[in-house]
């Protein structure tokens, strides 16, 4: 495409998940070339799809060029390049970089009931526990047991600030519960944190050690639809299962106040997220704020809903 659009519409498609993490955005002059994601057929006026050899950048510069396209838990790095030639290349620049780096692992998805990444070790020592710092609190996980991911940061802090003392809170899917203990930094409150994986509680219980808290966290080693209905009614019940939450949206709702809230994760398309409303309005209950977390994949998003009960 012609340089003079290339800003707006980077922007465009960083927003939409469309730009690919395995090459780079380069010009040759005239015109600026941007790695797309996927099989795309892109209607922007001044652009077209052309197919050409990967641009890989200059060897110590990779790190830079790749920021933002991995994520950093403590001193591990964790990146999503699918080819494993480019994802030892990247994994080595990143260590010699010398960014306080120790550890480059290779992710290829997150499976199973526990939410694990599937890892490859990449570069550096091959070690998998970290102690990460987010809004000024401390979590230590082993990033093959359990799941964490940073990106939820700013989502997470967004969610706490609303929290107001004295409420009863149940955290469904806690994992080693970093919104708990961000909300419990913050606030008196009381906090119930369910997760099946009993690592996810092991590092949620050395993680609430880990902080100075105003709140009192509840760690629970269960299925959340097992424990769900022995709790006293909640004023907020976090569901961040994302690809499974819509199944326990009954549960909750037994387990809410009647003018509680539900803070609902979900990743969907546009269509898929209209249908889970519509399945939510026919649940009983009202969608009272609609955000984008941020993108999943070209087609899909995360997005955080809150709900109260329709009355
Ligand atoms: N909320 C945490 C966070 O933001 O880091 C963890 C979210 S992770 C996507 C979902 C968590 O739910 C995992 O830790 C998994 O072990 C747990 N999980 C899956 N099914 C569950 C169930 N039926 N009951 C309780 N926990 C469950």
């Amino acid at each position: 495409m012609q340089k003079e659009k290339a800003q707006d519409i980077i922007l465009d498609l960083k927003t939409r998940n469309c730009i690919s993490r395995d090459s780079r955005v380069f010009s040759d002059g005239d015109y600026v070339y941007i790695p797309l994601a996927g099989d795309y057929q892109l209607a922007i006026a001044g652009a077209e799809v052309v197919e050409i050899e990967p641009r890989l950048p200059p060897h110590q510069s990779i790190p830079q060029a790749i920021k933002g396209s991995y994520d950093r838990i403590g001193d591990i790095a964790i990146i999503k390049v699918k080819d494993q030639k480019l994802a030892a290349e990247l994994g080595n620049a990143i260590i010699e970089a010398g960014s306080g780096v120790k550890s480059v692992w290779m992710d290829s998805g997150i499976h199973g009931e526990y939410r694990t990444r599937q890892l490859k070790w990449l570069a550096g020592d091959k070690k998998t526990l970290a102690i990460h710092t987010e809004n000024q609190t401390r979590f230590l996980l082993d990033i093959s047991k359990v799941y964490f991911s940073p990106r939820l940061a700013t989502e997470r802090m967004r969610l706490a600030r609303k929290v107001r003392d004295g409420e009863y809170i149940i955290d469904m899917f806690a994992g080693i519960g970093p919104f708990a203990i961000i909300i419990a930094k913050l606030r008196n409150v009381e906090i119930t944190c369910i997760d099946s994986n009993p690592d996810a509680i092991k590092f949620m219980e050395e993680s609430i050690r880990l902080n100075k808290l105003k709140g009192q966290i509840m760690p629970v080693l269960s299925k959340a639809e097992t424990i769900m209905p022995k709790l006293p009614k909640a004023d907020r019940i976090i569901m961040n299962l994302p690809h499974q939450s819509m199944n326990f949206i009954d549960t909750a709702k037994a387990t809410l106040k009647d003018d509680g809230t539900i803070h609902l994760y979900i990743i969907g398309s546009v269509s898929e997220t209209e249908e889970n409303m519509e399945k939510i309005r026919n649940a009983g209950l009202t969608v009272i704020d609609k955000r984008i977390v941020h993108g999943y994949s070209p087609a899909e998003s995360l997005v955080s809903l809150s709900l109260r009960k329709t009355l």
